[in-house]
């Protein structure tokens, strides 16, 4: 099944969208705000991707338990918000982790959540060597649009009372700490961001998102019945995992390019404290077949810089990057296979090109 972004997080039936498309070309408003359209065509599809959220209605997974002798910390299964999550889920670990230990550290896992907590454990002053299947690009959180958003991390009605304050503790961390990394080195940037809806984002925490208010039709040029702006980071995958390698090396951590098949293989590692951040992986290492695939699908567009605000509604959704302008997207429970499916693509692109050449203006 495919299910746009706000349809899977939200559970609510699709929003209503208005065209004013006449004879293929957009007509001007009086009291109409232009923005510039992003240029839809699928001969300006640069490249295609698909990757597998690594999801668990009951929650992500920090917690502590012993393996053999040593002492063995997950931080894994954090579905569509592994991104926005990764500082503070990180962090939550090493709090659990590190109390009381000495020596070297193992982390499992080079994806977003294996390299923050690599950086959160040096900064604890321990020696930290990174195992893992593979490297980016070639991770999940590659993949990833980068919205700072917890996006389908969780379904409502299973999650405990105690998972709830490990997930607002997560967000709370991971928002600060995104906030002193804007900038070009890392690929991190703020952005308005338009959605096609007629209710305001839940406060996950106090003071995100801002700017959360719902607009009138003279305020934002889109189709839509009723549309909110809310403002929030948008991480550039690819740039932001090469300079967290860096800033890993850097600080004296090692890297090897090693598979795992069983937690009995772990205990052959010479470290006593390791860190499990193996996203999707933790359901054959550890048979936590709670963890369930989420297939998304995106199409990346030329980049077009003028482009600076993000958009999401029943079209689909539309992230700016520096690498290109990301349309997607699909939600596909229970897909294994990370392959972006042609027909899929053209049905994004499709759906994108709609949307945009239906602007009731244009800068
Ligand atoms: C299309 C798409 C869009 C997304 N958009 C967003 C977004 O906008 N915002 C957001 O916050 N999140 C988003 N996500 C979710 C996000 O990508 C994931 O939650 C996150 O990448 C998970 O990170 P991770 O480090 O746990 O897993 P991964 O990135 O999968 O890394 C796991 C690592 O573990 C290694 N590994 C696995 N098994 C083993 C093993 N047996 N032995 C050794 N190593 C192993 C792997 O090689 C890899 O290095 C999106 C995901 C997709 C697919």
């Amino acid at each position: 099944m495919l299910l746009d972004r706000r349809t899977f997080a939200a559970g609510s039936a699709a929003l209503l969208s208005g065209c004013a498309t006449v004879g293929g070309r957009p007509r001007t408003f009086a009291g109409c705000t232009p923005l510039a359209p992003v240029s839809v065509d699928e001969s300006r599809v640069i490249r295609t991707v698909a990757g597998l959220r690594p999801y668990r209605a009951s929650g992500f997974v920090v917690r502590r338990e012993p393996l053999g002798d040593k002492a063995l910390v997950h931080n894994y299964g954090h579905g569509g918000g592994g991104i926005t999550l990764s500082w503070g889920s990180s962090k939550l670990a090493t709090e659990l982790g590190l109390q009381g230990h000495n020596g070297p550290v193992a982390v499992i896992g080079a994806g977003v959540m294996g390299l923050s907590t690599a950086r959160l454990v040096q900064e604890a002053g321990f020696p930290v060597t990174i195992y893992t299947a593979a490297l980016p690009p070639d991770t999940t959180s590659n993949i990833a649009g980068g919205q700072f958003h917890p996006f389908a991390v969780f379904r409502e009605g299973q999650v405990t009372p105690e998972f709830m304050t490990q997930f607002r503790r997560a967000v709370d961390y991971s928002w600060r700490r995104f906030q002193i990394m804007a900038g070009d080195d890392y690929g991190v940037r703020w952005l308005p961001t338009y959605v096609e809806t007629d209710t305001p984002e839940a406060q996950v925490i106090a003071n995100f998102p801002p700017v959360n208010r719902l607009l009138t039709a003279a305020e934002h040029p889109f189709p839509w019945a009723s549309a909110l702006r809310y403002d929030t980071i948008y991480v550039e995958t690819g740039r932001y995992l090469r300079q967290m390698i860096r800033d890993v090396q850097i600080a004296g951590g090692k890297i090897e390019v090693r598979s795992f098949a069983s937690p009995a293989n772990l205990a052959g590692l010479a470290e006593t404290l390791i860190f499990n951040c193996t996203g999707l992986g933790s359901r054959d290492l550890f048979g936590d077949q709670e963890l369930h695939p989420i297939r998304g699908q995106l199409a990346i567009l030329e980049p077009q810089p003028e482009i600076r605000y993000a958009a999401l509604g029943e079209f689909g959704y539309m992230f700016p990057r520096g690498d290109g302008i990301l349309l997607g997207g699909t939600f596909e429970r229970d897909v294994f296979d990370a392959t972006p499916q042609p027909a899929d693509i053209a049905r994004i692109v499709a759906s994108h090109k709609r949307f945009f050449e239906g602007f009731r203006c244009t800068a």
